[in-house]
């Protein structure tokens, strides 16, 4: 029997949680129930699977195995939501974290397949932002002081009557920070199609650098292939004003990738110097219409290169940390929500600071005009325009995500089949069949709580949505 585990003692004044738990605990299946809770990570939202799976001699078509998802507790095999969205399932998301940071790690240091000697070839750690589409309030640091946010000498107000001033010292938590100084002169329809050509402009960006390390070489584009490969990991991550910037490692290697060094004329000053250039030279044009005027969108001013190196300033475990950490992060740190708006929500009245709910407005408003349909901004409103992919990387960067699920679902097997007893079905004369069906998501309230209690892993908050009952619950072991 499994020994009762802790709970966390502030959720305990929930008492349909705590009478919910209590049935789970007393149910005759629990010890199943909890090695599978366990076999998810500490999932906070799995999906519930109704199915089997069958292994068959090839040959004469014998049953070897079955696996059904009757003998699990509810009759679903609850199975991990794998999201990287640390808002929905920190249990995931952190298991998301870990394997970006291998990633990333591999691609500087070597390992996960990447040689060693990778840590030679030239790497920069680049920051591009967004260009101001208006004062906003900041916070600046100098010998580690807060200083006045945006201090202008009868400077006035703005054509909406509004000090332009402002000479607070916002503490690092203030709610403020990120919020235009007047939100009438802030252009949000700007700012929304700049998130949502972001993308381009990095597709636009890598190009041109592999067009200035070409020209640098003495090669055309077309040739430069044949001497070296760019290669890239980046991840995408919201300010507080609700634009989005990316981080990304750049990297030069030879031919083959990161199997070879790049020729000796492909140094970190040539990178940086193409980085440079291309985050001043890349540009991205919205189409016109009536009502929207064109803009051409460009990086912002600020622009961060740097060196990665295995011991200096910026290590390589720094690098894959940071970009690691924000690769669980979506746009709900500048106050938006996590899930697309739908037709029938108010935009008046949902839970976001005025900030983004006019950023969301803006989307909305612009999804009508004609010539901007492509860029689907009503189906983007919650990310405030950005469509793009949160964390992305060149082909050639290292190993990837897929691989290092599939290494660890091959290690989580061993491990089962060495409890079980039973032999993996490693064998080519086995044909194997599956059919699953969805049939919901989630855990209720009491088993939340149990999960947190099992894994050690952090429970969503208590008003999240993903606390309910999932669909197809009550199952065939509820009396
Ligand atoms: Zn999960
Ligand atoms: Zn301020
Ligand atoms: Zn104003």
């Amino acid at each position: 029997m499994t020994p009762v585990p802790d709970v966390p003692a502030a959720r305990l004044s929930d008492p349909v949680a705590v009478r919910d738990m209590a049935d789970r605990l007393n149910r005759p299946d629990f010890d199943r129930w909890a090695a599978r809770t366990r076999a998810t990570g500490g999932c906070a939202q799995p999906v519930h699977l109704r199915g089997h799976v069958e292994y068959r001699d090839k040959l004469t078509g014998v049953l070897l195995r079955r696996f059904s998802s009757g003998t699990e507790p509810g009759g679903t095999l609850r199975v991990a939501c794998k999201t990287r969205r640390a808002s929905r399932c920190p249990a995931c998301a952190e298991t998301y974290r870990a394997d970006t940071y291998q990633l990333v790690r591999a691609g500087l240091s070597g390992g996960k397949g990447v040689p060693d000697t990778v840590a030679e070839h030239p790497a920069a750690f680049v920051t591009l932002t967004a260009p101001s589409f208006g004062p906003v309030h900041t916070r600046r640091e100098k010998n580690g002081k807060a200083q006045p946010c945006r201090p202008r000498r009868d400077a006035g107000t703005c054509s909406h009557g509004r000090p332009v001033s402002c000479t607070a010292r916002h503490t690092a938590d203030d709610p403020r920070l990120g919020q235009p100084i007047c939100p009438d002169c802030f252009d949000y329809r700007a700012a929304v199609l700049w998130n949502a050509h972001a993308p381009e402009l990095w597709r636009r960006f890598t190009l041109a650098v592999r067009r200035q390390i070409a020209k640098a070489g003495g090669l055309r584009v077309g040739e430069l292939r044949a001497h070296l490969t760019l290669s890239f990991a980046k991840v995408a991550e919201y300010q507080r004003r609700g634009l989005v910037h990316f981080h990304a490692v750049l990297r030069l290697d030879g031919p083959g990738g990161p199997i070879a060094p790049p020729p000796a004329w492909a140094t970190y000053d040539l990178l940086a110097d193409a980085v440079r250039h291309a985050a001043t030279a890349v540009t991205a044009r919205t189409p016109q219409s009536n009502d929207v005027p064109a803009h051409t969108l460009t990086w912002g001013e600020q622009l961060d290169i740097r060196p990665i190196t295995a011991t200096g300033t910026l290590t390589d475990r720094a690098v894959a940390g940071y970009i690691a950490k924000y690769a669980t992060k979506a746009a709900e740190s500048t106050g938006t929500v996590d899930r697309r708006i739908r037709a029938t929500d108010d935009v008046n009245t949902l839970p976001v600071t005025d900030h983004a709910r006019r950023l969301i407005t803006a989307c909305l408003d612009l999804a009508a005009v004609e010539e901007l349909a492509g860029l689907r901004l009503d189906q983007w409103a919650h990310m405030l325009g950005f469509r793009g992919h949160f964390s992305t990387k060149s082909r050639r960067y290292s190993t990837t995500l897929g691989r290092l699920r599939a290494d660890r679902c091959a290690h989580n097997e061993r491990e089962h089949h060495a409890t079980t007893g039973r032999l993996p079905f490693d064998d080519d004369g086995v044909l194997i069949t599956t059919h699953w069906n969805y049939v919901g998501q989630g855990l209720t309230p009491g088993e939340a709580l149990l999960t947190a209690a099992l894994t050690g892993r952090p429970l969503p908050p208590l008003d999240s949505r993903h606390a309910r009952s999932p669909v197809g619950r009550p199952g065939p072991d509820r009396r």
